[in-house]
């Protein structure tokens, strides 16, 4: 296979595991880099050899020479980079959360549509080693057919001193947490019809929700809770671990706290270490996403060499924003959201 080149834009707090995984990815390699702050440009191009480095985006596809585009600023710029991109023609990954809105993303997944390029968002979590193995016990058809589920992230850990514009924003942990909470809930137990959710904040110095109740009506009947807090304080801190419980006709799994799975059917009880591989730059406790991120970026890769659609493509991505969007209309009113209308 021919190498990929690629250009990666956004040289933060993130990207240093996106440039360490792009290390490890076969079939791709980064060969510039693009950030307007000058220092972290140097920070990030000196850790990785890289010797194309570049203030600005426009200046970075002006000189061309790359294959596709890994955007990991924060969201405030992913709109003009992926449509920046589309107008060159240069297949674009874009970090999380995808847009500051349902109709921004829309847009997004639209221009690259009309330019023929493929879009995949960032969103790595269902790439976890412990989440995959949840699907793959569903699709052996471990517990039949899944009427309940509960995907859960209650936490203490202080996420602000690596993120501190998290505490900035009107809104917290759904727009950044929960996200990815909610695409595992779509990812095991398929589409949203409809949605209810209720949120608070906790922590007295941030400005946004810190906690999260949700409940899932999914098209295929089950019912899912999805819950997310960052003012959970635990005898044991299990961050950044999204714990699932799901009740099938046949049977139960739990992926429990450590990474155990267990799956409870007719003929009994059988529990597995499904814990994440620790890689060669990875820390813990963060190497459950850091693997992700490397999985992520080789089925990028992996997919563009058969041609074929991203798991998280932009489309796909757009039936987990709206889940977004719908979670902060229903708390702040009150009410349950159709999903549907919203797509
Ligand atoms: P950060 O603020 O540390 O880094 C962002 C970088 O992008 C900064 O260095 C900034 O100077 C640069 N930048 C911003 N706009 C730019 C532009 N227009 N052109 C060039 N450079 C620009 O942020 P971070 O914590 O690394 O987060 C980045 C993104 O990654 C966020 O969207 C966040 O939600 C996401 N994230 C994802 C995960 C995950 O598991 N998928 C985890 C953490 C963060």
């Amino acid at each position: 296979m021919t190498e990929l080149k690629g250009a990666l834009i956004g040289c933060g707090f993130f990207a240093v595991n996106q440039m360490h995984a792009w290390n490890d990815v076969r079939g791709a390699s980064i060969v510039a880099i693009c950030d307007r702050d000058p220092e972290r440009l140097k920070v990030v191009g000196d850790q990785f050899g890289i010797a194309r480095r570049y203030g600005d985006a426009e200046a970075l596809f002006a000189d061309g020479g790359f294959d596709f585009v890994d955007i990991a600023t924060t969201v405030q710029s992913h709109r003009t980079l992926v449509e920046m991109a589309a107008r060159n023609k240069v297949p674009a990954i874009c970090q999380k959360p995808f847009a500051k809105t349902l109709s921004d993303a829309k847009a997004m997944v639209e221009a690259c549509r009309n330019a023929g390029i493929p879009l995949m968002v960032h969103e790595n979590f269902r790439w976890q080693t412990p989440i995959q193995a949840v699907r793959n016990a569903l699709e052996a058809d471990a517990i039949g057919t899944p009427f309940w589920g509960r995907f859960s992230f209650r936490s203490a850990y202080d996420v602000f001193s690596g993120q501190p514009y998290l505490a900035e924003g009107e809104r917290f942990i759904i727009e950044d947490l929960g996200i990815h909470t909610l695409d595992i809930a779509r990812y095991i137990l398929g589409d949203v019809r409809s949605l209810t959710a209720r949120t608070k904040r906790v922590n007295p110095r941030i400005k946004g929700e810190d906690v999260a109740t949700i409940l899932l009506d999914h098209e295929n009947g089950a019912t899912s809770v999805v819950d997310v807090s960052y003012a959970t304080k635990l005898s044991r801190e299990p961050f950044p671990e999204t714990l699932i419980e799901l009740d099938g006709s046949e049977g139960t799994i739990r992926l429990t706290q450590g990474y155990g799975l267990q799956v409870t059917n007719a003929k009994g009880t059988t529990t597995t270490d499904v814990s994440p591989r620790l890689l060669s730059w990875a820390s813990r406790p963060w190497h459950n996403i850091q693997e992700s991120v490397y999985a992520i970026q080789q089925h990028w890769v992996d997919q563009l060499a058969r041609g074929a659609e991203h798991s998280t493509s932009g489309a796909d991505n757009l039936k987990t924003f709206a889940l977004v969007e719908a979670a902060y209309d229903s708390a702040a009113r009150g009410q349950t959201i159709d999903v549907g209308a919203m797509l």
